[in-house]
C-alpha cells in the first residue's frame, strides 16, 4: 500500500514543519501549503488523502477553502480552530469537514484524530469494492444507496454531506434501536474520546432539514429525550 498525502494547510511554517516533521517520522507524505489559495490549489491539483486546513489563513480563510473544496472533493478535511467561536462556526455552517481539532492539541490526539479520518475513507473504499449487489437501505419513502452514497426521498434525490450521509445510514441500518449521542460520536465520527456531542446535534438538526416534511416535528430522526437519537420505522 502506497504512503497517505496529507495536505498541511497552515501560515504559520514554524507549527507546520513540526506537523510535517511528526506526520512523516508516521509513515505520511505531506506537502505543505502556507495560504487559503495554495491550499485549495494544492487540494485540487494533487492526489491527497486528507488535509488538515488551518481556520486563520491570509489571503482566503479555512473556512472558505473548505467549502471550495467540498464542490469537488469528498477527501478528508480536519479543521484546525484556536477559539471557541470559530469551533461554534465550524459546527454551524455548512462547510462539510469532516472533523475539527482546537489549538493547542497534542500530537497524538492529532494523530488519532487523522487516523481515524483516514480508517473510514479507507473502510468505505473497500466496501465499493467489495460489494457485488447495490447496498440497498429502502425505509418507506427514504431510499439509501450505500454504493452510491445517494438518498432519496419519494424518488427525489437529496443532497447530504458525507457525515449527514453517514449518520443517516448508521441509524437506519438499525431501525428503532437508541443510540447515545456518544455512541453515535465514536460509530459516525470516530472521535472516540475526543469529540464533542454537540457536534451530533448539529449534524442531526441539518439531516432533519434535508429529510423530514417538517423539521421541528421529525417522522424520521427521533429524539430520545436524555438518551440520544433512533430512526422510527
Ligand atoms: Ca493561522
Amino acid at each position: 500500500m502506497d504512503n497517505r498525502t496529507i495536505l498541511i494547510v497552515e501560515d504559520e511554517k514554524p507549527i507546520s514543519d513540526i506537523l510535517k516533521f511528526n506526520l512523516e517520522k508516521e509513515g505520511f507524505e505531506t506537502i505543505q501549503a502556507f495560504d487559503g489559495e495554495e491550499g485549495l490549489k494544492g487540494a485540487l491539483s494533487n492526489h491527497i488523502d486528507l488535509i488538515l486546513l488551518d481556520v486563520m489563513l491570509p489571503k482566503m480563510d479555512g473556512f472558505l477553502v473548505c467549502k471550495e473544496i467540498r464542490k469537488v472533493k469528498q477527501v478528508p478535511i480536519i479543521m484546525v480552530t484556536a477559539r471557541e467561536e470559530e469551533i461554534d462556526k465550524v459546527l454551524g455552517l455548512e462547510l462539510g469537514a469532516d472533523d475539527y481539532i482546537t489549538k493547542p492539541y497534542s500530537v497524538r490526539e492529532l494523530l488519532a484524530r487523522i487516523k481515524a479520518n483516514l480508517r473510514r475513507t479507507s473502510s468505505e473504499n473497500e466496501v465499493q469494492k467489495n460489494s457485488e449487489d447495490t447496498d440497498i437501505i429502502r425505509l418507506g419513502r427514504i431510499v439509501i444507496n450505500c454504493e452510491r452514497y445517494e438518498v432519496t426521498k419519494d424518488n427525489q434525490p437529496i443532497d447530504l454531506t458525507r457525515r449527514e450521509f453517514e449518520l443517516l445510514k448508521f441509524l437506519a441500518e438499525k431501525p428503532e434501536k437508541i443510540f447515545s449521542r456518544e455512541t453515535l460520536l465514536e460509530k459516525v465520527w470516530g472521535f472516540e474520546y475526543y469529540g464533542d456531542v454537540r457536534t451530533v446535534d448539529v449534524t442531526v438538526r441539518r439531516l432533519r432539514e434535508k429529510i423530514e416534511d417538517n423539521s421541528s416535528e421529525p417522522d424520521y430522526i427521533i429524539t430520545k429525550r436524555g438518551i440520544g437519537y433512533y430512526f422510527k420505522y
